[in-house]
């Protein structure tokens, strides 16, 4: 019977495994993780650490079993052989496959500064890594944070709701400099600012002290100490795509596949974060880090691993939650594109729509803005193209920006 050997048993790959029986698949179906912990949910590691809901599984325990998903935890696949169409695990196991489904997603970028190996430098990509966190940060505990991305800054929103010191060391001009637009960096610096959080940009970190092995404080390259207990590297993530490399599969950032997740190798599926894609509705490569994604690329494998059509391809959207601003992103901003605001950010509810010379928005940013982010999100896959002045009155419906 067909064999789907899935490696990487995280959103991407528990994902599929449970899609594929959805879909009435019936070969067997193997999920290979390195973690022991069955798939669960990495959006509130960053986000509820410090509350009792951070573990949330992806599936109720019994699931795998029901389901005969023969789930093989701790012993991650170390080789694949493309000719003999196998994968083999730490244990020595040599696992036949029909379709390979490489799912392993991405780790966090380390510094190699001096200081990185001391006790109390963190970084936060597993269940692990969050208990770690959530057992250090309290009140009375000083942070910093090497990084102002979305995880960063969710940890940062945590950190100062329990109480603690932080500041948020970030190399660029301004926080989420790759993924956000200014408008949106600057509310959001603002923000951050008010409850306490110390945000300093154009900073880098030079060294990280300590004593006994023990992390004391972060020393920037201007010299400035900041004293700390604990320090979160949040510098980004790099894809898991090893295993692709040695057995020659193409890969540039990342493992590349096309619309439907297929590989150089026609035996051979990837999803999740370790793919890198031209992506349809953006029209260019791209190595996207979110669980829509993930799960996007985890139904066009399951359309091909049992025949059935692919899934419509999706406009891009993110999530992410700081104090009590609820936000939510689609598409990408870029910098030829001109920015509309609709709302007022100082009022905490607001959205920004970024629109192509031809008024079409390529992206939307909103805060506590549920309706705008799902009218923009459709605005952007339609190519609907907006009178800007209507746009930004909040007092007129979206529907009246439409021209
Ligand atoms: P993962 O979920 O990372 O799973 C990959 C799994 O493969 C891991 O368990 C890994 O151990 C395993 N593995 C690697 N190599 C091997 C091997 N050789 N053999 C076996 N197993 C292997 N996305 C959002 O959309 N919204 C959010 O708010 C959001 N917040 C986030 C907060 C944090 C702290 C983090 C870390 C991520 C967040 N993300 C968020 C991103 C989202 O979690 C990822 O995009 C998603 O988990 C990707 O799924 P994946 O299966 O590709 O990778």
């Amino acid at each position: 019977s067909p064999t789907v050997v899935i490696v990487g048993a995280g959103h991407a790959g528990g994902t599929l495994a449970s899609l594929l029986r959805q879909q009435k698949f019936e070969g067997r179906i193997l999920l290979c993780g390195e973690e022991t912990h069955p798939p669960y949910h990495r959006p509130p590691l960053s986000k509820k650490y410090a509350d009792d809901e951070f573990v949330q599984w992806l599936k109720p325990e019994s699931f795998y079993a029901d389901n005969a998903i023969e789930a093989r935890l701790g012993d991650p696949v170390v080789h694949i052989d493309r000719d003999a169409r196998t994968a083999t695990t730490t244990s020595s196991d040599v696992l036949e496959y029909t379709t390979l489904v490489l799912a392993t997603g991405a780790a966090p970028r380390m510094l190699t500064l001096p200081g990185s190996d001391l006790d109390g430098v963190l970084s936060l990509r597993t269940l692990g890594d969050a208990t770690q966190l959530r057992e250090a940060v309290h009140s009375g505990s000083s942070l910093a944070i090497v990084g102002g991305g979305y995880v960063g800054l969710e940890v940062a929103a945590s950190a100062r709701a329990r109480g603690c010191e932080v500041t948020v060391v970030e190399r660029e001009d301004r926080v989420l400099a790759r993924v956000a637009s200014p408008e949106l960096s600057a509310a959001l610096t603002r923000f951050h600012r008010d409850r306490g959080t110390r945000i300093l940009t154009g900073a880098e970190v030079r060294e990280i002290t300590g004593t006994a092995g023990r992390v004391g404080g972060v020393t920037l390259a201007d010299g400035t100490d900041i004293a700390c207990d604990l320090v979160l590297v949040g510098v980004g993530a790099i894809p898991n795509d090893a295993l692709a490399r040695e057995s020659g599969l193409e890969c540039l950032t990342g493992i590349v596949v096309d619309g439907s997740a297929r590989t150089s190798d026609p035996h051979v599926l990837a999803i999740g974060d370790v793919t890198y894609r031209l992506h349809d509705t953006l029209g260019k490569m791209v190595r996207l880090e979110s669980i829509p994604s993930a799960v996007e690329q985890a139904k066009q494998a399951a359309a091909v691993i049992t025949g059935a059509p692919l899934p419509p391809h999706e406009v891009p959207w993110f999530w992410s939650d700081q104090f009590d601003l609820k936000m939510k992103m689609a598409g990408m901003v870029d910098a030829d594109t001109r920015p509309v605001l609709r709302g007022d950010p100082s009022e905490s509810s607001f959205a920004l729509f970024h629109l192509d010379s031809d008024g079409v928005p390529v992206a939307v940013e909103t805060v506590n803005a549920a309706a705008e982010f799902m009218a923009g999100k459709r605005f952007i896959g339609n190519r609907t193209q907006l009178d800007p002045t209507t746009l930004a009155d909040p007092a007129t419906s979206l529907r009246d920006a439409v021209l």
